[in-house]
């Protein structure tokens, strides 16, 4: 199930939710409890707590042959 951010216009505070795609327009209610919601956009990081960025390609050690990564050189 895909996770929306919201953030609050009454307290400043941001949450999460989860919820169908069919809801995602739904209002939601901050953990406090103010309706005054807006959606954020999700999955693309605005507020830098990135961390998940694309796995570098892996040096090969020497053996040319992809092989010895999977331990069947041994
Ligand atoms: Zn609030």
């Amino acid at each position: 199930m895909p996770r929306y951010d919201f953030r609050c216009r009454t307290c400043g505070d941001t949450f999460e939710l989860s919820r169908p795609m069919a809801e995602s327009s739904d209002p939601a209610a901050c953990p406090a409890g103010h309706d005054d919601t807006v959606k954020l956009l999700s999955t693309v990081a605005v507020g830098g707590t990135a961390g998940s960025g694309p796995a570098p390609a892996p040096a090969s050690g020497g053996g040319g042959g992809g092989c010895c990564g999977g331990g069947c050189c041994g």
